[in-house]
């Protein structure tokens, strides 16, 4: 399909199933015909709408006028001695996110991204330093999984996904939310809502309108500190939302029986892992139902911070475990090659791709 033709018509990827049964009952078609459509895209990955063969002539046509499939395309891929892999992705405009898949015994996680670059600026995070370029749509966020999927053997497909790449999902508000109701659609990609995580920062006027969408999805809240002061420097969001309005939101929210928030914090050597810190941080979480990740950070060269000792992050997790937390240290994945939690953009420091990375394609 040349560009033009791209511009005319909407990437089926990404169309919710209640935008289609808008459009069938707009055509005169019966809704029913949207599951077919989908089973035919998701389930046995039909990209053709002429190969729909269940469809009528006139309806089939009426899709392939209307509609294309486009995926991210993947530009390079870095191999990580623990086995993950850091994709470089492509989108039709040549804005290019990072996605990272991580193997373990008994999952396959995908964490993806939301949007080019990231304008939540927390001081930490190597994506802040991009800006932000752009939201990705619906079926940039599901293409990320879709095309990666499509080039992994049958024992290697995704299994979990997670919504920590590049970007602060809320602020992508609706995007997101279309894009995690194809994915947990049971006509469309039939991903366990138990297997999907999307992260926050903590937006929480945000975070109200997504426990409205009857989507049980779990939130991950970045929380990284135990006083507000801390926070506004790591994470400038705080300024509008601070500790007290966030753990609020969290003790009201309306979980679904046996599930848990999950709290992340990542340790800053001397800024945030003091045992003053982890004292104030189990009084916060009074209450909340959650489990909590401690994520040592992940140093790259242009940061400031560094990350604590290993004893620092044991005496850390054991106080909170003696205070009846279900409290872990995140193992940390991808870190040889920049794929770990807050260091996605080197690749794409400009959030488009450079010439030459083109003909970069890493090998394991
Ligand atoms: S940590 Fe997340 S929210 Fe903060 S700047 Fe990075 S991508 Fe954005």
């Amino acid at each position: 399909m040349n560009p033009s033709d791209l511009l005319k018509t909407q990437n089926f990827f990404g169309t919710s199933e209640a935008a289609l049964k808008k459009l069938f009952a707009d055509w005169g078609v019966a809704t029913y015909r949207v599951n077919q459509v989908f089973t035919w895209v998701y389930h046995y990955h039909c990209r053709d709408f002429n190969e729909m063969t269940n469809l009528s002539k006139s309806l089939r046509s009426q899709l392939a006028e209307h509609f294309h499939f486009s995926l991210p395309k993947i530009q390079n891929r870095t191999f990580s001695k623990d086995g993950s892999i850091k994709y470089l992705l492509e989108m039709n405009d040549g804005a290019v996110v990072e996605s990272v898949w991580m193997p373990s015994d008994s999952r396959k996680t995908l964490c993806l991204s939301t949007q080019v670059g990231c304008r939540l600026n927390c001081s930490f995070c190597l994506t802040a330093s991009l800006g932000l370029k752009r939201n990705l749509t619906a079926g940039e966020i599901i293409g990320q999984h879709i095309a990666i999927n499509d080039e992994l053997k049958e024992e290697d497909r995704i299994t979990n996904v997670v919504f920590m790449g590049m970007g602060e999902p809320l602020d992508n508000y609706g995007p997101v939310v279309d894009a995690l109701r194809i994915m947990v659609s049971p006509q469309a990609m039939k991903v366990s809502t138990r297997k999907v995580t999307v992260s926050t920062s903590g937006l929480v006027e945000k975070m109200k309108s997504f426990q409205e969408e009857d989507l049980p999805i779990n939130l991950a809240i970045s929380l990284n500190a135990s006083d507000n002061a801390t926070r506004d420097r790591l994470m400038p969001v705080n300024k509008k939302y601070p500790i007290e309005v966030l753990m609020d939101c969290l003790k009201k929210y309306p979980l679904k029986p046996h599930r848990r928030h999950t709290i992340e914090y990542v340790l800053l050597a001397g800024i945030n892992d003091s045992d003053e810190d982890a004292q104030r941080l189990a009084k916060w979480l009074k209450g909340v139902p959650c489990k909590i990740n401690l994520i040592p950070f992940n140093a790259f060269d242009s940061s400031e911070y560094r990350p604590p000792s290993e004893q620092r992050v044991l005496k850390f997790q054991n106080y909170l475990i003696e205070q009846n937390f279900s409290a872990f240290i995140r193992q940390n994945r991808a870190t040889d090659i920049l794929g770990a939690c807050g260091q996605l953009a080197t690749q794409s420091a400009s959030g488009t791709l450079d010439p030459m990375s083109k003909v970069a394609l890493v090998n394991k």
